[in-house]
């Protein structure tokens, strides 16, 4: 019997009601699988602000580094948009990020075999993608210094710097690596080394660790070309790797063209900590009407048990289970087409339950 550690925080609007779908499905995974599960929940978001006056507390900072996962729902809504920005539900997000140290944002991009009509890509050319972006989350031009508005008139400006040093390029090139070697074994480097001194070293530091995984196919493409090539042909990428702000556009246009921000989950790792969540917001226009899609949060589960608690057992049962409800044609309201039959919430996770007991045993 192992143990798992897991901090979980709802947040608002959908977050809640689609964290609980992916609960009732880990606690389930761990009963089969002989795990020893301990759940702890904390405010987080608006509901930290409504309750402790900031959207994430100290204690639940914390509490988040001691635990072995995190996982989150989703946070923010229309009751604190005015809030200044310092103050938002967001801030609390980042302040979580920056404290877990998760530098490395894993988001897989599929597209399930039952939905190819959902992409907006022709299905000829999408069926059966199936990629990562692997994305720098704590470095770069977002983080870089100096950053700065100054200056008067026609001369005032805005700076921002993209610095990276080679140990945060090999941490992520690392993980990267590694990921590929579980998948399809190939690799795609992303950068603008054509234009840009850092990523220049970029290109030479990952050029230089693929020397160490030999078995992984490595290869480089600017970042303009690689938007354009993953729409026109998904289906050649395994896992890309890329900084932070190259990974926030590209890890979208894969989202874009999966069909549904419902179907997409995320991790963001550290050296010892992770935080695991649906890639979709609180989306206050469906939230208390049990109409959110909990697949993503359910595969958000599937990349805890994968990642941290490395049982691929269970979270391929996972990932399996959310195929077969998909080939069964069951369909939350995001993904329902004319005259589909709409399940709710509690109906779409209960399903994807079923299917895990059946393929647990
Ligand atoms: P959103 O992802 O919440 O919603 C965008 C659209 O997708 C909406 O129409 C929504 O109904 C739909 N949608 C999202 N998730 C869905 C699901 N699981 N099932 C079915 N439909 C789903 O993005 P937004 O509207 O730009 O933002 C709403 C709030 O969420 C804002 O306050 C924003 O700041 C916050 N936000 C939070 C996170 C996060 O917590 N990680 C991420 C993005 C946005």
């Amino acid at each position: 019997m192992s143990n798992l550690d897991v901090l979980v925080l709802p947040g608002d609007g959908i977050g809640p009601e689609v964290t609980t779908e992916a609960i009732s499905v880990l606690k389930r995974a761990c009963e089969k699988g002989g795990i020893a599960l301990s759940l702890e929940e904390a405010d987080f978001g608006g509901a930290s602000i409504d309750a402790h006056g900031a959207p994430i507390t100290q204690a639940t900072l914390d509490r988040a580094r001691l635990a072995d996962g995190v996982l989150l729902g989703a946070c923010g809504g229309p009751k604190w948009d005015d809030l200044p920005t310092d103050k938002r539900p967001e801030k609390g997000l980042l302040a979580l990020r920056e404290h877990m140290e998760v530098f490395a944002n894993l988001r897989p991009a599929k597209l399930f075999a039952p939905l190819a009509e959902s992409s907006p890509l022709k299905a000829e050319r999408a069926a059966g993608f199936d990629f990562i972006v692997v994305r720098e989350l704590v470095g770069g031009i977002y983080f870089g210094k100096p950053r700065f508005i100054e200056g008067e008139g026609a001369a005032r400006k805005g700076v921002n710097t993209l610095v990276y040093d080679e140990s945060e390029i090999l941490r992520i090139g690392r993980v990267a690596f590694e990921t590929a070697r579980k998948r399809r074994k190939k690799l795609l480097s992303v950068d603008k080394a054509n234009v840009l001194e850092v990523m220049g070293l970029w290109r030479e530091v990952m050029t230089e660790l693929g020397k160490e995984y030999s078995d992984v196919e490595l290869d480089h493409m600017y970042v303009d070309n690689a938007a354009m090539q993953l729409i026109l042909r998904p289906t050649d990428f395994d896992v890309l790797v890329t900084g932070n702000m190259f990974g926030d556009i590209l890890s979208d246009l894969a989202a874009a063209a999966t069909g549904s921000i419902g179907l997409l989950p995320s991790a963001a790792l550290g050296e010892k900590c992770a935080l695991y969540e649906p890639v979709h917001g609180s989306a206050p226009d469906i939230a208390g009407q049990a109409k959110a899609n909990p697949l993503a949060a359910i595969m958000s589960i599937a990349m805890l048990l994968e990642h941290t608690a490395k049982r691929s057992d269970l979270s391929g049962a996972i990932y399996g289970a959310v195929e077969d409800v998909l080939a069964d044609g069951l369909r939350t309201g995001d993904l329902a087409k004319q005259g589909d039959k709409v399940l709710s919430t509690g109906e779409m996770g209960a399903a994807v339950l079923a299917k895990v007991e059946a393929r647990l045993g």
